[in-house]
């Protein structure tokens, strides 16, 4: 009899997150015993509890992984006694994972946006990208794109000093890329061949799209992180104009893939990850 797994997501209105039912319907189809539960400090049991208490409580609890979202990707740091290289890098970690060996943090925000890329990039590794959003995930965005191949970029934030610690970073670590930042949107300047949207503009409380592919004449794909829902005002846009897209779905299965295998240490399937993530995406209604 395989010992149970058992995990959790610690974040704050996590109600309707899609990780759960992903980990647990692969963990079904490969006959892994698995429990996946919710640490929601939105919720009166958890209620305004910090990070080291929730973290001790998960511990105690005998939880071997942990996925983390907003608010505490950055705070967890201080809770870990091992962390990735890449999340070090970008000053986030999302997946934790306990053992004897104390407690492990990784980012697979960056993972989930490579395994986007290898699975279904529209351009070629020479093109000139805009990234438009330099939060959390924009940053592990543009440290996976430059770890694919594209090292040309530009960064665009409507908070510009945003822009300026993503450049300044990732440029200080990636010394082989071209980053800059633009100061503001001005197609005829930019001259890019592919733009990825990592705002949250096209989410439902956010809606219509950080940019107009209309003023951008050289633009050949988009990429969309936004996967709630899967079809943004912003793609939409890019297929009336015959130009390649490619959604958010990919980077929240890559993601899913990379935590289930680091939780449960078998091997996920992702084309069968791919279809419950659609399967389960679509049950919500998007
Ligand atoms: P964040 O709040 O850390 O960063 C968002 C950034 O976008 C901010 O810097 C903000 O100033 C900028 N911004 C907002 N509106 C803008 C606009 N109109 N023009 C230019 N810049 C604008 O958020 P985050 O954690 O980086 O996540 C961003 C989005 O990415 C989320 O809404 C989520 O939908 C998506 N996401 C998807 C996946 C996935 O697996 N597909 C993973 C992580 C995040």
């Amino acid at each position: 009899m395989q010992n149970l797994t058992k995990v959790a997501l610690i974040g704050n209105g996590i109600s309707k997150s899609l990780t759960p039912a992903m980990h647990l319907q692969e963990a079904r189809a490969q006959g892994i015993p698995y429990q996946y539960d919710l640490i929601d400090t939105s919720a009166p049991q958890f209620e305004n509890q910090s990070i080291h208490a929730l973290m001790s409580y998960a511990r105690d609890h005998g939880y071997n992984g942990l996925n983390i979202t907003f608010p505490f990707k950055r705070a967890v740091l201080e809770t870990l006694d091992h962390i990735d290289p890449i999340a070090r890098d970008l000053n986030a970690v999302n997946t934790v994972s306990i053992s004897d060996d104390g407690i492990h943090g990784l980012n697979t925000d960056y993972v989930g946006y490579l395994f986007a890329l290898k699975r279904g990039y529209p351009g070629q590794t020479s093109d000139r990208v805009l990234l438009v959003g330099a939060g959390g995930a924009g940053c592990a965005v543009c440290l996976a794109l430059i770890d694919y191949g594209i090292h040309d970029i530009v960064v665009y934030d409507r908070d510009s000093d945003a822009a300026q610690r993503v450049v300044a970073h990732i440029s200080s670590i990636r010394q082989n890329a071209r980053i800059c930042i633009a100061e503001t949107l001005d197609p005829p300047k930019m001259d890019v061949q592919g733009i990825v949207n990592a705002t949250p503009m096209g989410m439902a409380k956010f809606p219509g799209a950080a940019v107009d592919l209309s003023c951008f004449q050289s633009v050949t794909w988009v990429s969309d992180i936004v996967y709630f829902p899967l079809e943004t005002a912003f793609l939409a846009q890019a297929r009336s104009c015959g130009l390649s897209t490619m959604n958010g779905s990919a980077m929240a299965v890559g993601q899913a893939i990379k935590s289930f295998e680091i939780f449960s240490k078998y091997p996920a399937d992702p084309d069968r990850m791919f279809n419950s993530f659609g399967v389960i995406h679509k049950s919500q209604g998007t």
